[in-house]
């Protein structure tokens, strides 16, 4: 138990949220402060050979939650979706590597062709990996991200359609992620958090905040209780299903990035308290 009590072990942390310390420095002060756990960034893998990052991530003992991000299934140019599942199937393998739970999967929107034709490339994708994430003990999570990234970044974009996508695989290998600042203003949200808890459908909870105003689309993300998430209900909600996995902290921001990030990731650690994870 450390001076932050003991919800650090419940959360762990996204390697782009504190993005300036490489691999090594993000293990150590995890360690430091007592996180539970570590969501690495493909990039952050490319400081060191491969097998050095899987032992600094053994060694430290940080639960390995997730590798971030796969998917971008979607494209109009057919060589560029196969060379996209050549890449899930490397980052299926390289979860694997580093003895990361699970591969996030964002799912991909291309412009110029319709969010049905990304739709249905986006299941062709999932359908065509899932044997080399059973094959690898690598689970796949789908997460839908908020609709205002459904111009390029993803088509999937309520937990009810991730719920349809896992639902139609029924594979223990595939499930879905939540994150808060997706989802959060969703009216079905709690009722599609139950149906994911009938099926034991969710693998992952991402946390932050949701700034009013939002001065960037993608990186003016805030700490948690700085924004208008409701993000205790939330949590609230995904415990009375039995979600019982780490809360991960991702946070996209310039303005946070710009400042010194020990500064930074003090103020995360201290926001972290006033939730009630266990
Ligand atoms: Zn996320």
């Amino acid at each position: 138990m450390n001076e932050y009590g003991e919800n650090n072990s419940r959360i762990a942390i996204h390697t782009v949220t504190t993005r300036s310390w490489k691999l090594d420095v993000a293990i150590r002060k995890f360690k430091d402060a007592g996180i539970g756990g570590i969501s690495v960034w493909q990039s952050f893998l490319d400081d060191f050979p491969l097998k050095d990052s899987a032992k600094m991530l053994t060694e430290s003992r940080l639960k390995v939650v997730s590798l971030v991000r796969g998917g971008f299934f979607t494209g109009i140019d057919g060589d560029l979706r196969k060379k996209s599942i050549e890449n899930n199937i490397r980052m299926i393998r390289q979860a694997r590597e580093i003895n990361a739970g699970m591969l996030v999967l964002v799912c991909g929107a291309t412009p110029g062709q319709t969010l049905r034709t990304s739709r249905e490339q986006i299941l062709k994708g999932i359908e065509t990996i899932i044997p080399e994430a059973e094959k690898n003990k690598v689970k796949l999570a789908v997460e839908p991200l908020h609709p205002v990234y459904s111009d390029s970044r993803s088509a999937i974009n309520t937990l009810s359609q991730a719920n349809d996508i896992v639902e139609k695989f029924n594979s223990p290998w595939l499930g879905v992620a939540l994150d808060v600042y997706h989802v959060w203003w969703d009216p079905e949200l709690y009722v599609e958090i139950e149906r994911c808890g009938r099926n034991d459908h969710l693998f992952a909870v991402h946390l932050c905040d949701w700034r009013v105003p939002t001065r960037d689309i993608l990186n003016d993300r805030e700490i948690m209780g700085k924004g208008i998430i409701n993000i205790q209900e939330i949590i609230d909600k995904v415990k009375r299903i039995g979600y019982n996995g780490m809360y991960e902290i991702e946070i996209f921001s310039n303005e946070y990035w710009s400042m010194d990030t020990d500064i930074f990731f003090k103020m995360i650690l201290e926001s972290v308290k006033q939730y009630n994870l266990n």
